[in-house]
């Protein structure tokens, strides 16, 4: 890490610094073409170390966490199933829970979209009179895009995890599900937070975090509104399930006078008795731990008798195109537990990071959700963001199987005939080319003299032009021999001595 100190620049007292940092500089806006983004992230190592350290811990971790389990693979499937069933059923289990809540004193709103949805929030804000609203790490708010909906309506909005809080007062997007902060080293957010608080530079992970700790104690006091998204909704109990590994959540859900919980439809299940085989698999796929730190089952407002919980509770129930998901044939996204699993495992993900994937949801898993929720022609690029090793399969602790639903969308890239018109000259040519022997038998000698013409000197393939150069971007090959196997083959049965050398190309 670096060891560069900053001066010093006021006296204050960490956690007296008065500002929230609220979102009212524009984020910056996704770029929606992932090659260009892949292309600068590939060449930033210090992106890759941040990686590195990071994902390939969390990877092994899950894997060795996963070996406690008797039957890790049976538990897999038994949760896939629970979500099979539960989308087969979405409508009977959305009413179930809606009135569950009901019946414990909570309210429940359902969002089309986005706009609906931060409209609720906005609204339920300036009805209960909140001058603060405090917020726990929830991907479907950044969906949303709520912190900036909030700032609009001049509400203030302080995120509490830490993570959230670095890219809140740094205006940036996460860039892994669970990890938001993974691509910041120590030493940037050490400069981030010296500027921030008027304190002396220190990269030192546990004085950052005391930092952040100390300002954020003081304004849980004051925040008369919560915000929390949601891992699981039990339909039988009306309760939601809020997972986390820092005491912020409970902090959100707790202390302020309303708690709003926001959920995307999906994450409802049936039962209480389902919620153990969830929790086992999540913390393990995510962090490789047995369970997260916090596990908070909430069940409407607080009660009469009970000493604290806020006095009102609403559940904010979103769409945004997931009736139009569930309708169709990529379904099974929508069993997705958001465990960041997919992304760990991921080799591409790995390379190129979380913002290559011009959107809150990367990796695998957005590689299909983001094509899905806001249009393929936007996104055409993504369901190439693969090597289809199935490393994302494997690692799905709801077995999603990623990599079919990836080439289903390539196919639905060429049926609706989105992409450059290059690439689908050259395919068309050359799916021609392979119905028939003769054009292949001729593709291929063409291929071979145009690749001995393009060699080197020393036989090898450098530097391909055109359309083709991805090919020798990152690595070169040697030239083919001038007698193709086909040539040797035929010669062998002729019973003549076969050789690879000769004057004559063929195939
Ligand atoms: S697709 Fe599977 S592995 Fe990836 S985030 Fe979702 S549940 Fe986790």
């Amino acid at each position: 890490m670096a060891n560069h100190q900053q001066p010093k620049t006021s006296n204050q007292q960490p956690g007296t610094h008065s500002v929230a940092p609220s979102r009212r500089l524009p984020l910056p806006v996704f770029h929606p073409d992932f090659m260009a983004e892949a292309h600068t992230a590939a060449a930033n190592q210090a992106l890759h170390d941040a990686l590195d350290n990071s994902v390939t811990k969390k990877d092994a971790g899950r894997k060795q966490t996963l070996t406690d389990l008797p039957d890790a693979d049976g538990l897999r499937q038994w949760a896939g199933e629970i979500k099979r069933h539960t989308l087969e059923h979405l409508d009977y289990y959305l009413e179930l829970l809606e009135q569950n809540v009901i019946r414990h004193g909570g309210k429940v709103h359902f969002a089309l979209d986005n706009a609906q949805a931060n409209a609720l929030v906005v609204d339920i804000a300036r009805r209960s009179g909140a001058k603060l609203i405090i917020k726990s790490k929830s991907m479907v708010s950044e969906e949303m895009e709520l912190n900036q909906a909030l700032a609009e309506a001049q509400l203030e909005v302080l995120e509490t995890d830490l993570g959230e809080f670095i890219l809140q007062v740094d205006h940036d997007h996460p860039t892994h599900l669970v990890m938001p902060v993974i691509h910041k080293r120590a030493a940037e957010i050490g400069q981030l937070f010296a500027r921030y608080f008027q304190t002396a530079y220190t990269d030192q992970p546990q004085a950052l975090a005391e930092l952040a700790r100390v300002y954020l104690r003081r304004r849980f006091d004051e925040a008369d509104l919560g915000v929390s998204g949601v891992n699981f909704a039990v339909a039988e109990t009306g309760s939601v399930v809020i997972c986390t590994n820092e005491g912020n959540g409970r902090m959100c859900t707790t202390r302020p006078r309303v708690h709003v919980a926001i959920m995307g439809m999906e994450k409802v299940i049936p039962a209480l008795e389902d919620l153990p085989v969830f929790l086992k698999l999540l913390a393990r796929s995510a962090t490789g731990q047995a369970l997260t730190q916090y596990t908070s089952i909430i069940t409407g407002p607080r009660r009469p008798a009970e000493a604290d919980g806020p006095r009102e509770f609403h559940l904010i129930i979103m769409d945004n195109g997931r009736s139009r998901i569930l309708a169709g044939e990529y379904r099974d996204t929508l069993r997705c537990i958001r465990c960041g699993a997919c992304l760990n495992a991921c080799p591409v993900y790995r390379k190129v990071g979380g913002r290559s994937y011009g959107s809150v949801y990367p990796g695998p898993i957005g590689a299909l959700l983001v094509p899905l929720f806001n249009g393929l022609e936007a996104h055409a690029h993504l369901p190439e963001a693969s090597s289809l090793c199935g490393a994302c399969l494997e690692a799905c602790p709801v077995q999603i199987d990623i990599p079919r639903m990836l080439i289903q969308l390539r196919q639905d890239l060429v049926r609706k005939r989105i992409g450059p018109p290059a690439a689908r000259i050259i395919f068309g040519f050359w799916a021609r080319a392979l119905r028939h022997g003769w054009s292949y038998r001729l593709g291929q000698v063409l291929q071979r003299r145009i690749l001995r013409l393009l060699a080197g000197r020393d036989g090898w393939v450098r530097n391909l032009p055109g359309a083709v150069r991805g090919w020798t971007q990152i690595r070169d090959f040697p030239a083919p021999p001038p007698k193709g196997f086909r040539r040797l083959y035929r010669e062998y049965r002729r019973g003549r001595t076969p050789g690879t050398g000769g004057r004559k190309d063929e195939g």
